[in-house]
């Protein structure tokens, strides 16, 4: 349901949520990518951000217990912030942008890895239960589980992002199908899936070669993994993407409307 009343609910919260400015800040400082950006677009991810943290819970994975943290307000922003600047370049009013994470409401934390929570079929149609513990994952129209060592991780080894990871498969999956090509006008549609394709190839090749990839080699477990990890790279190392791939960074920088490495919009 997207609504006047809804709009004006997101009104409301922007001008009564705030996030404070002291935590805006120290969130800023642990997240570099984004001094790219000018004032006026970071306004404009702390609105976002503002949204998100109005709109969605965030919470630990276990009241107590192995899986229980203490899920602090700056966690929060810092996973609001980064799940955010993936809808930064969107047009329109952040009332409307923030409408493409409407579809769950959930983020849990964990204080490391955690089992998988998922069954897996196989092609026989036999389920197994895949218990090999996991850093992330996004469940298709549920939550998004994040463990918390490996948000801080991005801090430090630069080009990665799990927050991005597991919100690029959110968008993925808005259409429907989790195929590494998220809704797009139909105009866009064979060129995306032709730049992402040719460079998904590409790079399985590389991998398959044993070659040290600049590029997490977890991308060429599946197309959908491939455009999640590329995502991350997009945002916080948008000139080795572009320097790998270009016509797949030039058709992200058209689905994302954003210049990553101008930090403008597209
Ligand atoms: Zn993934």
């Amino acid at each position: 349901m997207f609504s006047w009343l809804k709009t004006k609910r997101r009104e409301r919260a922007l001008a009564t949520h705030a996030i404070p400015d002291e935590d805006w800040q120290r969130a800023l400082h642990e997240l570099p990518f984004l001094d790219r950006y000018a004032p006026p677009l970071i306004a404009r991810l702390r609105e976002l951000a503002t949204l998100f943290l109005v709109e969605k819970s965030i919470t630990s994975g276990a009241e107590e217990g192995e899986h229980a943290l203490e899920v602090t307000p700056h966690m929060r922003i810092v996973i609001a912030i980064q799940a955010c600047v993936l809808l930064l370049g969107k047009q329109g009013s952040v009332t409307d942008a923030i409408e493409d994470y409407a579809t769950f409401e959930n983020v849990i934390v964990y204080p490391g890895d955690f089992p998988r929570s998922m069954d897996f079929e196989d092609e026989y149609g036999v389920v197994h239960q895949l218990d090999e513990p996991i850093a992330g994952e996004s469940w298709e129209r549920g939550p998004v589980l994040l463990s918390w060592p490996a948000v801080e991780a991005g801090y430090v080894e630069s080009g990665m992002s799990l927050v991005i990871h597991e919100f690029a498969h959110k968008l993925d999956m808005l259409n429907g199908e989790i195929d590494g090509m998220p809704p797009l006008p139909a105009e866009k549609v064979e060129p995306f899936r032709k730049a992402i394709t040719e460079a998904y190839e590409d790079f399985c090749i590389h991998v398959d070669a044993n070659e040290d990839t600049p590029i997490d080699p977890y991308a060429a477990e599946a197309i959908d993994e491939f455009f999640a990890v590329t995502c991350e790279v997009f945002f916080e190392e948008p000139e080795l993407l572009r320097l790998e791939y270009p016509d797949y960074f030039a058709v992200l920088g058209g689905y994302f409307a954003i210049d990553p490495i101008l930090g403008k919009p597209f």
